[in-house]
């Protein structure tokens, strides 16, 4: 069953090696497992739902606690310490495109706010429904989660948008074909909510993000359907696909998607190398990627990532001697993990790994095989799991991401992590941060920073120190120039800093075109533009 107050399947538990553990210790001090608040006593505290009466939508208090957030840094502390602001006052699954056009139409009546949900993995505040006067009704996706239509000869699949990842991939699997789209959020969420917050899969390098993939759709909005129709191009003015990704739920519902599929790569090989410092693996990508290589992944850990994946990996004996071996290699203190992604045909993927290993080994990378790529490949939807085990110990865990030209990566990478230590140490606490490359273009790449910390006793305070880390390293991140998200939107958490951004003419640009299919302003107000 899908835990209430944290991240996936509460039968699966993360556990952390004893090694991990006084590492961590030695890095941010000795923490105290928190008390959480039990299912029983936020259920207690769920208010009367304020709807009018409709068929197609549930009151039950634990229904709408499960749609009452995200996975938002803040939404963990509301999950666990049961300090949750607002809940939805009830939640609709529609069937079909009729069920969701009725819904539109009763929102419209009845003024109420509607939030489109799809899987509930937004990490940024999405779905949250924002405490208001007016009543909220959320409008969970998962039943509209059939293959509609697979048009082999075109590499089409229309799909309901509610499908999840998992879903979505054994129905195309069946047919010999793949999107190819897997965030590490893979397991829960859907279609609809990759397109709308313009998602990107570990194997993007191959793929593409989700808006190459996305070839058209459906869109319920307040004023009536806008229909994409799905052309291999079209030259016909500004692309209408474009106001539909990163919506986040403010035009409309979107209904079905018709997504660009791609065979099952007949082999799919994953390799680590080890660089002596990060600057020899950004040119080790860097060089791949201009030799026109295909590969499906790269990701390259800074030192203090490459330390603290060797830390959690457990299995002492085999991480010493690796550790060992690499020293020999001259590896030391600053070494750094590039993972490659190969698939395809086997014999490309043959000759494209032996291309790229030579550049690595040009740059004095040193190739310790498969063993670690498999192993990152394996547990690769495993890993958020850590989230919980971290949390009932007493750390805190909370990533952030941007992208940005090749030549200001160092400098991006350096700063992030700089202003989350200098926030933290006005608390007078230590806070452990590292960061990876996972998406990388031939102009620049984005940067994704993980940190953990001790929490606080108090949710206030915990809400506190996060706020100062995270506001430190966006005014970094908009300071240096780089995108406030590569990936995970806007939602809420981002929304102070997306002016600096889009400018004010972009701004009112955004804000005209909710207007425009949403004149009433019922869809997921308060997120994206405010
Ligand atoms: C552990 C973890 C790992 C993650 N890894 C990645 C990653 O690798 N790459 C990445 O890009 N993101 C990642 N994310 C973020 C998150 O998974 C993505 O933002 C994802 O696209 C959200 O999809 P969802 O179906 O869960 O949408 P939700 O969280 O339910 O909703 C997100 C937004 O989409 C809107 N929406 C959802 N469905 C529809 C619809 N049918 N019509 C209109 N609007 C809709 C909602 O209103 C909301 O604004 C991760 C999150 C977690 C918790």
């Amino acid at each position: 069953m899908r835990r209430w107050n944290g991240w996936g399947d509460d039968s699966i538990i993360y556990p952390v090696p004893s090694s991990a553990i006084s590492f961590l210790d030695r890095l941010v001090g000795p923490v105290h497992q928190p008390k959480d608040m039990s299912l029983q006593e936020v259920l207690e505290r769920v208010p009367k739902s304020r709807l009018p009466k409709h068929s197609m939508v549930s009151t039950d208090p634990l229904t709408r606690l499960n749609h009452a957030h995200g996975q938002s840094f803040p939404n963990w502390v509301d999950m666990r310490t049961g300090h949750i602001n607002s809940f939805p006052d009830g939640v609709a699954y529609p069937m079909s495109n009729e069920d969701v056009t009725d819904l539109i139409q009763y929102a419209l009546r009845t003024g109420i706010h509607l939030i489109p949900y799809g899987g509930g993995t937004s990490v940024v505040g999405h779905i949250d429904p924002i405490k208001s006067k007016t009543p909220i009704l959320t409008v969970d996706m998962s039943r509209m989660n059939s293959l509609i239509d697979l048009d082999a000869q075109s590499s089409l699949a229309t799909f309901g948008a509610g499908v999840s990842g998992p879903d979505l991939e054994a129905r195309l699997r069946a047919h010999g074909y793949t999107l190819g789209h897997f965030p590490q959020s893979f397991e829960y969420s859907t279609l609809g909510g990759w397109v709308a917050t313009r998602a990107s899969g570990q194997q993007s390098l191959r793929y593409g993000r989700i808006e190459k993939l996305f070839a058209g759709g459906r869109l319920a909005t307040p004023l009536g359907e806008l229909i994409l129709p799905s052309f291999p191009a079209s030259a016909t003015g500004p692309d209408l696909r474009e106001m539909v990704l990163g919506s986040e739920g403010r035009l409309g519902i979107l209904t079905e998607a018709c997504m660009r599929i791609s065979p099952i790569p007949e082999r799919e090989d994953f390799h680590a190398v080890f660089f002596p410092d990060f600057l020899h693996g950004v040119e080790a990508i860097r060089q791949i990627l201009s030799a026109g290589l295909s590969l499906c992944m790269l990701r390259l850990s800074t030192s203090n990532e490459t330390t603290t994946t060797l830390a959690l990996a457990g299995h002492e004996n085999l991480i010493g001697a690796l550790e060992r071996l690499l020293a020999i290699r001259g590896l030391g203190e600053g070494k750094c993990m590039l993972l490659l992604g190969f698939s395809g045909k086997s014999i490309l993927v043959r000759t494209n790994r032996n291309e790229a290993l030579n550049i690595t080994s040009k740059l004095d990378g040193v190739h310790i095989g498969k063993t670690f790529g498999d192993q990152w490949h394996k547990n690769r939807f495993r890993t958020p799991y850590l989230r919980n085990t971290l949390w009932e110990m007493g750390y805190g865990a909370e990533s952030l991401e941007t992208a940005i030209d090749w030549g200001n990566i160092p400098q991006m990478v350096e700063q992030i992590q700089t202003a989350i230590h200098n926030s933290m140490s006005t608390f007078g606490e230590r806070v452990h941060v590292f960061s990876h490359l996972s998406h990388v273009y031939p102009y620049g790449s984005s940067v994704y920073t993980t940190f953990i910390f001790r929490l606080a006793s108090e949710p206030d305070e915990i809400l506190t120190r996060w706020h100062s880390m995270k506001s430190a390293a966006s005014n970094a991140i908009t300071a240096l120039g780089g995108t406030i998200s590569h990936h995970h939107g806007v939602g809420l958490d981002h929304l102070p800093y997306l002016a600096a951004e889009k400018g004010a003419l972009g701004m009112a640009a955004i804000s005209t075109l909710c207007h425009q299919f949403d004149p009433k302003g019922i869809m997921n107000p308060g997120k994206l533009v405010g």
